[in-house]
């Protein structure tokens, strides 16, 4: 029995969904070398850019809009021709538009939200159709060490995994971002989709505690910040939790939910993604966690670390490593509190 475990790889969930999500919105196609320009909200309505949508103006609920404008590919220094990922922290522009409200001032956690809510958009069935590409990786099925934000942990496999699928009605949050110079808007929550399509994936256990059910959904900021996880007051990026506490999150994101479809495998529309990139994002992340002992990435953000003096770490375990202060704080109450010193 013991032999058999050993030869089984073992995947750390948390950490491979930081490693998906990373992947997948830095190099988003839809946003892919874009720069906020305006940011409006059902308190200050767009300056320089009419929204050529009844969408926004007819939405009485919270509703945040967002002008972004891509720029020429720019290749980190040094590298060859390797691209600078799109991140939070260089989504700013360069350059300040003409009339535009000044958004320098807008706090990196503002920015973060903004950054996962606009890529977030029509993300879920992404998201969930990239995981798979993920798992089809492997050959023999690994183990996946599921660890709570609470302490709980305990361990699934792909092969166990369902995917569900929900309608959620009338979604409460609108956003809409648009995408210059094409001009193309992307909304999500708005009056004209009453029934909202949503997808996660569930990882269970029947052994754990007479059976225990955790979701994972890694588009859950499409919402905005009530996507942030874990449970209500996460500092997440996505949403790794019990599936009442993601049931509870549904309810404060639509006014109800229902379930549709319970499967193991989806086939998101080709005329809609991009499976060449879906299928590179799962590629890298894959990279990633196999050199993770030589290459760190952020406990909260995933981005990249360089090896040296400079690596950031926590100073009690030693072994989580951050970009910033922030964003170890961040970790800390999303998920290393529980874990920091345990192996
Ligand atoms: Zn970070
Ligand atoms: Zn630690």
């Amino acid at each position: 029995m013991l032999d058999t475990h050993q030869e089984r790889e073992i995947l750390d969930l948390y950490e491979i969904a930081l490693l998906l999500n990373y992947e997948r919105t830095s190099s988003e196609p839809r946003f892919r070398y874009t720069k906020l320009r305006e940011v409006a909200s059902h308190e200050l309505d767009f300056q320089t850019l009419l929204i050529n949508t009844p969408i926004w103006t007819a939405h009485k609920g919270p509703k945040d809009g967002f002008v972004f404008q891509r720029m020429e590919p720019a290749v980190i220094a040094d590298s060859g021709s390797r691209e600078v990922p799109d991140l939070p922290s260089n989504m700013l522009p360069q350059i300040v538009y003409p009339f535009a409200r000044d958004i320098t001032q807008l706090a990196p956690d503002r920015l973060e939200t903004i950054y996962w809510q606009a890529r977030g958009h029509d993300s879920c069935f992404k998201s969930v159709a990239i995981l798979q590409h993920f798992f089809d990786l492997y050959t023999t099925d690994p183990f996946i060490r599921i660890r709570l934000a609470d302490g709980k942990e305990y361990f699934s496999s792909p092969s166990t995994r369902s995917i569900i699928e929900y309608e959620l009605l009338t979604v409460q949050r609108l956003t809409i971002a648009v995408v210059l110079p094409e001009n193309k808007a992307y909304a999500t929550g708005s009056a004209d989709q009453p029934r909202f399509k949503h997808a996660v994936v569930v990882f269970e256990s029947h052994s754990y505690n007479g059976g225990v059910q955790t979701v994972l959904d890694l588009a859950s900021m499409q919402f905005g910040d009530t996507g942030r996880g874990p449970g209500h007051s996460g500092k997440g990026t996505l949403a790794l939790e019990s599936l009442d506490d993601y049931h509870n999150r549904l309810s404060s994101i639509a006014a109800g939910f229902r379930t549709t479809k319970i499967s193991y495998h989806i086939t998101p529309d080709p005329n809609e993604v991009n499976e060449a990139w879906m299928k590179k994002v799962a590629e890298r992340a894959k990279e990633r966690w196999e050199n993770r002992d030589d290459h760190h990435w952020c406990g909260h953000c995933a981005r990249p670390l360089a090896n040296g003096p400079e690596l950031k770490r926590c100073s009690a375990c030693r072994d989580a490593y951050y970009c910033h202060r922030e964003h170890q704080i961040k970790a800390w109450f999303s998920h290393h509190k529980r874990w920091c010193g345990k192996p």
